[in-house]
């Protein structure tokens, strides 16, 4: 198979079967994606990422060796897995070649020669940094809470048609140049607080040039020909449904589609060639930053979450705010992605509650809601109806089998399946990679 496009496209198209599996977040993130990925990593041939940027995050641990992953897949720490970062993907070369070195420090194998970089990727200049940090200081009080990695800027200088991409940066190197001075020049008259030394970046990126040729790659070709060979592709989704640019709670959310088409735009790859599509679900609600949280809990059940749950950003350290699993979001999620199956994380964070509720329904000016509405301020207003539930105060941490878990959390897995009408495949009961029940 070549990485360099050369290959006839009709011989790539002759089988394409579906053998590519997405998962997704089905909330607001930190629903545990990496342990899922991980753990369908071990025997993919390819592991790919299709968009945000080094603003997800996740911790890796194999062999005892603990892997800080923000724009590298997961895949990465299986040195028989190739990673694809795919066009979708916006990605700073400084922090890419940070992140490798840490890791390779780490033990993490050569990471050339499996890692491979779209060329049609928009990079992430310094200057959009400092940009989203200006940009949420003269938000104020209305900031989104974006991790200022400059993942926003790079996708409006991508949507307004002057973004700079890989594929310019080891072309002509003169139009390069030329891009990044009109851009530069334009970020700084837009904000005159903003101060770029464009002849030092120039000089670096002619540097980094040179340093990102190995891995920069048609990685649309690419993908064809491992698909038509049958090969086992996994897509790691950043972020999550609710964080969605077009159907999450706008303008608290990313800047790209991280629900199931951002796999084939971020990608390259027709929807059929897609076979599964698996939702993590944390077994609560948590979301990090700013934005409406219908069922947010604001006493003393939200801080035990907060405690037993770990929940601590990875990428921000910021504390998430905690509440009840709301079916109403996940009916949503569920309906624009069509998961094939879903799996429930960190049931076993609420192994000592005495009972749970779940959100069922909304109300909002004498309405009953069974969706969200659009308007993030209409959001913040809504009653939430909720079903309560008995917990099972019970430790499942140790179980592995369905039919071996409490009855009555055997009973809440369920009364989720129906309020959102999918089937689940896995359960997480602790943090290691094993602590996973497999339903079927
Ligand atoms: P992501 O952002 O969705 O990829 O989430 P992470 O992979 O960073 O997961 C968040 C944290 O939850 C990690 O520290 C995981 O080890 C932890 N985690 C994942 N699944 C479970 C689970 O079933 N139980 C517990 N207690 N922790 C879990």
């Amino acid at each position: 198979m070549s990485v360099n496009g050369h290959s006839h496209p009709k011989k790539a198209r002759k089988d394409m079967s579906p053998n590519v599996i997405v998962v997704l977040g089905a909330q607001w993130g930190d629903e545990g994606k990496g342990k899922v990925v991980d753990m369908l990593a071990c025997t993919a041939d390819i592991v790919c990422r299709c968009q945000g940027g080094n603003n997800a995050g996740h911790t890796v641990v194999v062999n005892g060796n603990e892997y800080d992953l923000h724009i590298l897949p997961s895949g990465v720490v299986n040195k028989n897995c190739t990673s694809v970062i795919g066009n979708g993907v916006v990605i700073n070369l400084p922090q890419f070649f940070e992140e490798v070195k840490k890791n390779e420090e780490k033990g993490l194998a050569d990471v050339k020669g499996r890692v491979f970089i779209s060329n049609r990727a928009h990079i992430v200049f310094d200057f959009h940094q400092a940009v989203d940090g200006l940009q949420e200081i003269a938000k104020g009080k209305k900031s989104i809470g974006t991790t200022k990695k400059g993942i926003g800027p790079t996708y409006s200088s991508k949507a307004s048609r002057s973004g700079v991409r890989l594929a310019d940066l080891l072309g002509d190197f003169s139009l390069f140049e030329e891009k990044f001075r009109q851009l530069s020049k334009s970020y700084m008259h837009q904000h005159p607080d903003l101060e770029v030394n464009i002849d030092e970046e120039v000089k670096k990126y002619k540097d980094y040039a040179e340093r990102m040729a190995p891995f920069v790659a048609d990685t649309v070709s690419y993908l064809h020909e491992a698909i038509a060979a049958g090969k086992k592709i996994v897509v790691e989704g950043a972020n999550a449904a609710l964080l969605d640019i077009d159907f999450g709670t706008y303008p608290y959310v990313t800047s790209s589609n991280c629900t199931v088409g951002g796999a084939c735009t971020g990608l390259g790859i027709p929807p059929t060639t897609i076979k599964e599509i698996y939702g993590v679900v944390k077994a609560y609600c948590t979301r990090v930053g700013d934005g409406p949280f219908p069922t947010e809990l604001y006493d003393g059940l939200g801080e035990i979450l907060q405690t037993r749950g770990a929940e601590i950003g990875v990428t921000t350290k910021r504390k998430r705010r905690c509440g009840w699993l709301d079916a109403v979001l996940l009916r949503y999620s569920h309906m624009i992605n069509g998961y094939t199956a879903i799996a429930i994380t960190k049931l076993d964070i609420l192994d000592t509650f005495d009972e749970i509720k779940i959100g069922v329904a909304y109300h909002l000016n004498g309405k009953r809601l069974l969706t969200p509405p659009a308007c993030s301020s209409e959001m913040e207003k809504v009653e939430v109806e909720y079903i309560t539930v008995p917990g099972w105060k019970t430790c499942t941490e140790q179980v592995r089998k369905f039919g071996e878990l409490p009855q009555n959390a055997r009973n809440y897995i369920t009364t989720i399946e129906e309020l959102v009408d999918v089937k689940v495949k896995w359960i997480g009961v602790g943090k290691d990679r094993s602590s996973m029940i497999e339903v079927f």
